[in-house]
């Protein structure tokens, strides 16, 4: 299909929709220049992942977690929402998306000015960090500081648990109550658009699929081609803030 007419498709989709879920993955964070960290050459494919476990075993894989965070830092913090965020920002604020469930961890659907509560963070989130034991939420900054000094991994100052980012490491399960919602979301779609993800990752791959069983329209927006395509009613391989921020109406 040709770029306007598939822009077109997408606005008539989203006029015609009642209930709009957006699923979003890393070719939308990568559009503001946070890099694929799945992807062949990205950050988890140079090192090897640490896996929950270990950081809860041992002192030097939490240093060494907390090493690789705020190497990470600079770039995390220089983001901003890209036309993308701003598209699915746009249609969340007029009613149409009820909720965004996302694979990434970097906070710029809520930078965006999407509701916290409305996004459904499957992988967590790294801008912050809670203890492992109470929950007790801990800002970035301090962290930092306190990790420059004398590159000690942090623990509750309540409990004496573990600090850790508020995401989801390899070895951890996935977060029942995130699972939970985005199924319960997913099931009352209309309309599922993906926005930037390859969908290789399960169970987060199976929400499309659920989507399209249950009779909503599935629209998959993505830079190269993805395992759905063949589901999809609208497949369209370009930049997702041309895309969305085209249909929407959105720069
Ligand atoms: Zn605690």
């Amino acid at each position: 299909m040709e770029a306007k007419s598939d822009i077109a498709e997408l606005r008539r989709l989203i006029d015609l929709a009642e209930r709009v879920v957006v699923f979003t993955g890393a070719g939308i964070s990568t559009e503001s220049g946070i890099p694929d960290f799945r992807s062949p050459g990205g950050i988890w494919t140079q090192q090897n992942p640490i896996y929950f476990q270990d950081f809860v075993a041992s002192e030097t894989a939490r240093r060494e977690t907390w090493r690789r965070r705020f190497a990470m830092d600079p770039v995390l913090r220089a983001a901003e929402p890209n036309r993308g965020h701003r598209a699915v920002a746009t249609l969340v604020r007029k009613g149409k998306v009820a909720s965004v469930i996302t694979q990434n961890i970097d906070g710029l659907h809520q930078a965006s000015g999407v509701p916290a509560e409305q996004v459904i963070e499957l992988h967590g989130n790294t801008t912050y960090a809670h203890c492992l034991t109470c929950g007790q939420r801990y800002e970035l900054e301090a962290i930092r500081v306190a990790f420059e000094r004398d590159e000690a991994a942090p623990h509750c100052k309540w409990c004496d648990g573990l600090v850790k980012t508020a995401t989801i490491s390899f070895g951890q399960s996935m977060p029942m109550e995130a699972m939970k919602r985005a199924q319960r979301e997913t099931l009352a779609a209309d309309l599922f658009i993906v926005a930037g993800s390859s969908l290789v990752v399960y169970p987060a791959a199976a929400f499309p699929e659920v989507a399209k069983q249950n009779g909503a329209t599935l629209v998959i927006i993505n830079r190269e081609p993805t395992g759905l395509d063949e589901l999809a009613d609208l497949v369209v391989n370009r930049s997702i803030g041309e895309v969305l921020g085209g249909a929407v109406g959105v720069n």
